[in-house]
């Protein structure tokens, strides 16, 4: 047997973030029957603190069992019947995924584009919406990890809910880390990931579904294209009714639990500000090394910081080096910034002046 033995060290790249210690204890504790009246607390617990972070009452609320994707597909699953008609917002891979994932459940996609580095321009949704007054669905990147944009929601989601159509909101790499409004919005899918922002290993998708989600849900005509995803069936083992589905993986939802009690420990707003405050940090200390940032304020999502790799450098030799000398992951860019940008994560946990300072003097040595 080969050995296994992984070395602890600073994941500032997109996710995974490192997760907390009390969450990696919280993994090991004592795994119970997926049934077990003690865990069925430790569900109604977790639903409860995602309806917080999620800022939202939604009765539907609840972990994936999977990664971020599991998200994204159960989102579009649950949202759209075959034939149906849905507009993609496209300014990223993220975005570019999300119509991949609606064209699968069978939707026609009519896609809104923005070059990558901006966000979504809301009169290019308006122009959109008018031309295809029956599509059902708006699906959008609220933090685009491959360009590092902050998509501001609120015209967006107003235009959308305008028009009878429902949003749909990919928040995998800003829900604890940035305001994600999902009540005051109205959004009416929200969906995340649990390895970023909320600093616990990744395994679970936290979503939830509004009133007019639910609705379309319980009148669908076609059964869901999803058996696993299928959130008609989920939504019986996480309410009163306890219907098995799947076992649900406990000790993650353990995980979770802790990962998500640390976020209402600190508070909401302290969090973002955290968040904030390591993001300028960073940004200084860049502009300092004569590095450009990719995006312009306000656009900048805080948990990502996205930069121009200078002139004459090998993007993939300064990582190599920041990870063997240094022992710090960030990531370079995809599509079409590939070998142009580094992407850098301040996510949970690791959004600290302190790890700014760390990478910022490894990525001046390794600069030189
Ligand atoms: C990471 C990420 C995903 C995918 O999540 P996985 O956990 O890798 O499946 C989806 N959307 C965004 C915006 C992400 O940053």
């Amino acid at each position: 047997m080969r050995q296994r033995n992984p070395k602890q060290k600073l994941l500032m790249g997109p996710g995974p973030s490192n997760p907390d210690p009390r969450v990696l204890r919280a993994l090991s504790e004592p795994t119970l029957g997926h049934l077990d009246p003690d865990f069925l607390e430790v569900m109604d617990d977790t639903a409860e603190l995602l309806r917080y972070v999620f800022n939202t009452k939604n009765e539907l609320t609840l972990p994936i069992s999977g990664t971020g994707m599991s998200g994204m597909e159960t989102a579009m699953v649950n949202s759209l019947e075959p034939g149906d008609k849905a507009i993609i917002c496209v300014a990223g891979a993220f975005g570019e995924r999300m119509a991949d994932v609606a064209g699968r459940a069978g939707a026609q996609v009519v896609r809104v584009e923005a070059p990558w580095g901006e966000p979504i321009d809301p009169d290019d949704v308006k122009k959109a919406i008018r031309k295809n007054p029956d599509a059902k669905v708006l699906g959008i990147v609220h933090g685009e990890t491959s360009t590092g944009v902050l998509q501001p929601l609120d015209e967006i989601a107003a235009t959308v809910h305008e028009a009878g159509m429902r949003i749909i909101v990919d928040t995998v790499a800003s829900l604890g880390g940035v305001d994600v409004p999902t009540d005051r919005l109205g959004l009416d899918v929200v969906y995340s990931g649990s390895q970023k922002c909320l600093s616990c290993p990744p395994g679970l998708a936290p979503i939830t579904f509004g009133e007019k989600a639910v609705a379309f849900i319980e009148n669908r005509k076609t059964t869901c294209q999803s058996w696993y995803l299928d959130l008609g069936m989920i939504r019986r083992y996480w309410g009163s009714e306890r219907f098995y589905h799947h076992t649900a993986p406990i000790n993650m939802i353990y995980a979770l639990n802790e990962a998500l009690r640390i976020v209402k420990e600190e508070g909401l707003d302290a969090r973002f500000a955290r968040h904030k405050a390591a993001q300028e940090a960073l940004i200084a200390g860049l502009l300092d090394l004569g590095l450009e940032p990719v995006v312009n304020e306000p656009y900048r999502l805080p948990t990502l910081t996205t930069v121009y790799v200078p002139e004459g450098v090998s993007e993939a030799e300064v990582r190599r080096k920041l990870m063997d000398e240094f022992g710090i992951e960030i990531a370079g860019g995809l599509g079409i910034f590939k070998g142009k940008i580094w992407r850098i994560g301040l996510m949970g946990t690791n959004a600290t002046k302190a790890n700014v300072v760390r990478l910022l003097g490894a990525l001046r040595e390794v600069l030189k």
